[in-house]
């Protein structure tokens, strides 16, 4: 089964393929440590995720490689604020990142360099573009000469003029444009000489005491684990222009060969229909959204949830959509276990080591979506249908069913959860109750259409209804959910 995903130079889905005899190589900008990460940046995370899972489970090996921006402008500030050394002030934030990674489920890397761990390939680099005269000195800092870079812009498709606009405009905004001496405007930095606002955050170098600019970082470590090419390179499409541009020409311009097979780009979210900000308020972690009742696999679901190249509106409405979505997938997994008679454990075990079964006879749409450019809102869609038509998985349905359900929650990321500590405790009303007994005296006598019409009326009342083997489970269609804020 081929795995397809949009190229953001090329614009085109390409199958992705990486070089025979050896592993795929990932590389995913990861974050910068100087406060918890925002569901916009993990909406990011969640996608790599969803890509790395469907490797594994079409047995491909990889090289997964996410790194930590340890260092920057925002982080040393901060810990000179806080009076910290920068190690002791970005430890908790990565130790915070690492954990709200693992709440969301997400894989972990392969390795996860730091860029203050990588300096001396930092500088190795920027010696060779140096040498190679796409680099010069200034006052004790190194520039990129984009003049020397023919396809400076690929990437993004935009034309010269515009990328300089840009690049004033960036630069203006990062008050760098009157500290350096660039010989062109859009020539961005590859080292930074000292200032005394640094503090005691330097690095001996041949152009004198200073440190990395961000660009350089991912380019070097990248190389250092995944050497010249990269067969996949991701993050969130703001890093498109000038962050993806730069470590192009950086990387191109010192070895030759081209930097990366493909690019995917995860578009931005928004909350309610707004930008998120600061300035707004609507900066949402994942401590934000667990303290008004949502859990961390409902969060990835959401996150999920839409197409990851359109911009993703979350509201508490998705929210709860999310947390019934997934309440109705543990209810059906409850079922098929209970069906096929392995308990919670093995079937843990089972998903972990799951590979994509090769005859897929229920899900296959489901497992085609995906691979198709990660469609997961048609791939959800496929899912639920399945479920609906097969409310009550047979004993001849549930062996080869089993794997297929593995895969596909493995796919999604989704643990399995015992019910009813997951579920929220809704009383039954006795009518209600009276009727689904009725419905299951029916069933049993094999009055169908009798049992159909009462199960339409439980549903126009507001309750599902899960036949298991010797019984069944009511479920309300929309449980109660936690106030808004
Ligand atoms: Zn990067």
């Amino acid at each position: 089964m081929k795995f397809r995903l949009f190229n953001t130079q090329t614009r085109t889905k390409e199958t992705v393929r990486g070089e025979k005899g050896k592993a795929f190589g990932i590389y995913c900008c990861g974050p910068t440590v100087y406060g918890p990460a925002h569901i916009g940046n993990f909406r990011t995370y969640v996608v790599q995720d969803t890509v790395v899972r469907l490797l594994k489970l079409l047995q491909i090996s990889f090289q997964y490689i996410r790194n930590i921006t340890d260092v920057d402008d925002k982080t040393i500030r901060n810990s000179i604020a806080q009076q910290q050394t920068l190690s002791d002030y970005v430890k908790p934030w990565i130790e915070k990142f690492h954990n709200d990674c693992k709440r969301l489920n997400l894989l972990p890397p392969t390795a996860e360099p730091r860029a203050t761990e990588t300096i001396e390939a930092q500088q190795e680099l920027i010696q060779t573009l140096i040498n190679k005269g796409h680099a010069y000195v200034r006052d004790g800092s190194v520039y990129f000469r984009i003049a020397s870079f023919e396809n400076y812009g690929r990437l993004s498709h935009l034309d010269n003029r515009v990328l300089q606009t840009q690049a004033l405009n960036s630069a203006g905004r990062s008050n760098d444009a009157d500290e350096y001496d660039r010989e062109q405007v859009a020539d961005f930095v590859l080292w930074k000489a000292y200032k005394p606002t640094d503090g005691d955050v330097f690095w001996e170098s041949p152009w004198g005491r200073g440190r990395p600019g961000w660009h350089i970082e991912c380019s070097a470590m990248s190389h250092l684990y995944l050497g010249q090419t990269v067969d996949l390179h991701t993050g969130g499409v703001d890093l498109c222009f000038p962050h993806h541009e730069n470590e192009i020409a950086q990387s191109e311009a010192a070895y030759g060969a081209p930097f990366v097979r493909q690019w995917l780009h995860i578009a931005h979210l928004q909350v309610e229909g707004q930008k998120m900000s600061k300035s707004l308020g609507n900066l949402l972690t994942l401590d934000d959204l667990q303290a008004r009742g949502y859990s961390p696999s409902s969060v990835r679901y959401a996150l999920l949830s839409g197409h990851y190249r359109q911009t993703l509106n979350f509201t508490f409405d998705l929210m709860r959509s999310a947390q019934s979505a997934l309440r109705k997938i543990n209810i059906y997994t409850h079922a098929l276990l209970s069906q096929s008679g392995i308990n919670e454990e093995t079937f843990e075990k089972r998903t972990e080591n799951t590979v994509l079964p090769e005859k897929r006879t229920f899900l296959g749409d489901f497992f085609e979506a995906l691979l198709d450019d990660l469609n997961v809102p048609k791939a959800l869609g496929c899912l639920f249908t399945f479920m609906h038509q097969n409310p009550s998985p047979s004993k001849v349905q549930t062996g080869s069913l089993l794997g297929e359900w593995c895969a596909a929650l493995y796919a999604l990321g989704i643990e399995y959860e015992e019910l009813d500590t997951d579920m929220p405790t809704v009383e039954i009303p006795n009518d209600i109750r009276a009727l689904a007994e009725q419905r299951w005296a029916a069933k049993q006598a094999r009055q169908f259409q009798e049992a159909d019409r009462l199960r339409q009326i439980l549903t126009e009342n507001g309750w599902n209804i899960l036949d298991r083997k010797d019984d069944y489970v009511l479920e309300p269609l929309k449980g109660k959910m936690p106030a808004d804020i």
